[in-house]
């Protein structure tokens, strides 16, 4: 079975939400919506206070070439713009709507085309102005994606499927639940940038989804399912195009440079929802679990929902609840205060238990070289670490620090649970402020 070199194999935890129908969140009577939902500059307002918006409507509109607008998820009346706690740990600028309960959520009605209709320049307008971004990661505008430059050729569209991240499950739900639109979305893109093969890789632990899709695609031609060994980060998108079609992204590069694009399962049906529904990203799936939650759950959550209703929704914490993280165990986010809201690159709510997360007490490096040995990236984790906690992220830079991913692999196998990836990310983040000040 195809699969990268190397990688780790964390206790999954999939059982516990993997038979469970997704179900929606009740609405929220104020959503906030951070102007940064995704990577790169944040979007800029273009409603104020007082304001009368209907779901859908443009709230925010990109600022930049790696940006993406935001449309409000319910219809209502603006009530502010001002600074709220984000999940990323910092306050950001946020658009906060008080819903109108006296209308009905809308009905998003199918328009009256076929994927054929839909040309590749068509194609990328209406993802870029639906505010389309990778609905599994970093929040990658999709539309970047698929810009090519004078003779560069999409060969293949990679879909990434494998949801490697233990405890997930909002892709997989959304393949069993979603198969025609998810199917509906590939062909589209197939057809869009006239794509010779659509490969859809997903990890082994998911037959059911491997069965449906397979039948489902028996009369499709191009598009075919690839199951994976199941392993982390199998899919991480350097590691998922090795694994696919065996050829290395370059460092700094993109997948495009291999001539291929990688899509994550639900960013295919957002496609589907904005190319045949005129629908914006309006919605999450996550995944609502760990063993420190009353009712474990797979949710569609309105953006801008505050944890807390989600939480509330779910039962409640129990007493074992020891640490919130939002995301997967390995590149999620610990949850400070439950009134943060979730936006579009949110995957999952997990509350873990003593038991679940272990011992998390920090020690001095064994410099056992183990992280050196499991990381995908082929980097020196201690190192890249030791240099930023003293001060060096230049030396850090020249060693890699912006190839990591971020996957967490190293910290999962540091017996001394040394926060490798949290410095990194210190590092990454002192770097880009000392570019913002050489730029003035
Ligand atoms: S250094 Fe980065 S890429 Fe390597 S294992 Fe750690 S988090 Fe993953
Ligand atoms: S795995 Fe931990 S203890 Fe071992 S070398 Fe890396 S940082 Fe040091």
């Amino acid at each position: 079975m195809k699969t990268f070199e190397g990688g780790i194999h964390p206790k999954e935890y999939k059982e516990l939400t993997e038979d469970l129908k997704i179900e929606k969140c009740p609405l929220p009577d104020t959503v906030y919506l951070p102007l940064y939902q995704n990577i790169g500059a944040y979007a800029r307002p273009v409603v104020k206070a007082g304001d009368i918006v209907e779901e859908g409507d443009l709230v925010a509109e990109a600022d930049g070439f790696i940006s993406a607008p935001i449309h409000t998820p319910v219809s209502g009346k603006i009530k502010k713009i001002s600074r709220y706690p984000h999940i990323a740990g910092i306050n950001v600028d946020t658009i906060v709507i008080e819903r109108d309960k006296t209308v009905k959520p809308r009905t998003w009605e199918r328009k009256k085309i076929k994927f054929q209709d839909i040309s590749k320049d068509d194609f990328i307008k209406i993802i870029k102005d639906k505010g389309i971004v990778g609905l599994g990661g970093a929040g990658f505008p999709t539309y970047v994606k698929f810009l090519t430059k004078e003779g560069q050729k999409i060969d293949k569209v990679l879909i990434n499927a494998c949801e490697c991240e233990s405890y997930v499950n909002c892709d997989y739900r959304s393949m069993l639940e979603d198969t025609e639109r998810f199917i509906e979305g590939m062909r589209l893109i197939k057809y869009a940038f006239n794509i010779k093969e659509v490969i859809i890789g997903v990890e082994n632990n998911k037959p059911e989804a491997i069965k449906k899709i397979e039948e489902k695609l028996s009369s499709v031609i191009g598009i075919r399912v690839e199951p994976l060994k199941t392993k982390y980060p199998q899919g991480g998108e350097k590691m998922l195009v090795k694994a696919l079609i065996d050829k290395e992204v370059p460092r700094g590069g993109l997948p495009l440079n291999v001539g291929v694009v990688v899509v994550n399962v639900n960013t295919v049906v957002a496609i589907a929802n904005a190319v045949f529904y005129d629908k914006p990203i309006l919605e999450k799936i996550l995944t609502v679990s760990g063993k420190g939650i009353n009712k474990q759950k797979n949710l569609c959550v309105k953006l801008g929902t505050p944890f807390s209703e989600i939480i509330d929704f779910c039962g409640g914490l129990n007493k074992d609840a020891e640490r919130l993280v939002v995301g997967g165990p390995m590149m999620g986010i610990a949850l400070s205060d439950y009134n943060i809201p979730i936006i579009k690159t949110t995957t999952g709510l997990l509350a873990l238990t003593k038991k679940e997360t272990g011992n998390t007490k920090i020690e001095p490096c064994l410099r056992c070289g183990d992280c050196v040995t499991q990381c995908p990236m082929g980097l020196v984790p201690c190192e890249l670490a030791k240099y930023i906690e003293h001060g060096r992220v230049d030396l850090a830079e020249k060693t890699g620090m912006l190839d990591c991913m971020e996957c967490g692999t190293c910290v999962y196998c540091c017996p001394s649970n040394r926060p490798i990836v949290q410095l990194i990310k210190v590092g990454k983040l002192k770097k880009r402020q000392a570019d913002i000040q050489k730029k003035g």
